[in-house]
């Protein structure tokens, strides 16, 4: 397994009870939970699939007349640059996805600080945006093009 989450306790209580002394209840633990499960589920798809791209890449590639060589050279980075573009920034997106959910941030928009909303998360979980900043953020965008 190339990608650990370490979850600390400490951290992840302290943030609940400021949680409740703020009274904000952005997301309730089993939705957080829920997000999480789907979240490893589809970042070890991912891994899976990187790996597979990685091996094929290997066998056509120079072989390594050592395999203790070869294990070296499959460093963390190295398997991120080798897998595809797409399937990177995914993984990036997920990993930080789950670090929100550690820091309680999941499920709130980086621009505006509202809810994201439920729905919307379970059609993307790796959002950072509210549906309206994101139109919002569309709308200029197609201003800037015309
Ligand atoms: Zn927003």
């Amino acid at each position: 397994m190339l990608f650990r989450f370490t979850l600390c306790l400490t951290c992840v209580k302290r943030q609940r009870l400021t949680n409740e002394l703020r009274g904000d209840v952005l997301m309730d633990e089993n939705m957080q939970e829920y997000f999480k499960d789907i979240l490893l589920k589809r970042l070890e798809e991912l891994i899976d699939e990187a790996e597979k791209t990685v091996a094929g890449m290997t066998d056509t590639e120079e072989t390594f007349p050592d395999p203790t060589d070869r294990a070296t050279l499959e460093s963390d980075r190295n398997f991120m640059l080798r897998i595809r573009d797409r399937e990177r920034k995914l993984i990036v997106k997920i990993r930080e996805a789950l670090e929100r959910i550690e820091d309680g941030n999941f499920g709130v928009c980086e621009l505006c600080g509202d809810d994201i909303g439920i729905d919307r998360l379970k059609a993307r979980p790796v959002t950072t945006h509210c549906i309206e900043c994101k139109r919002r953020e569309e709308a200029s965008e197609k201003a800037r093009v015309t």
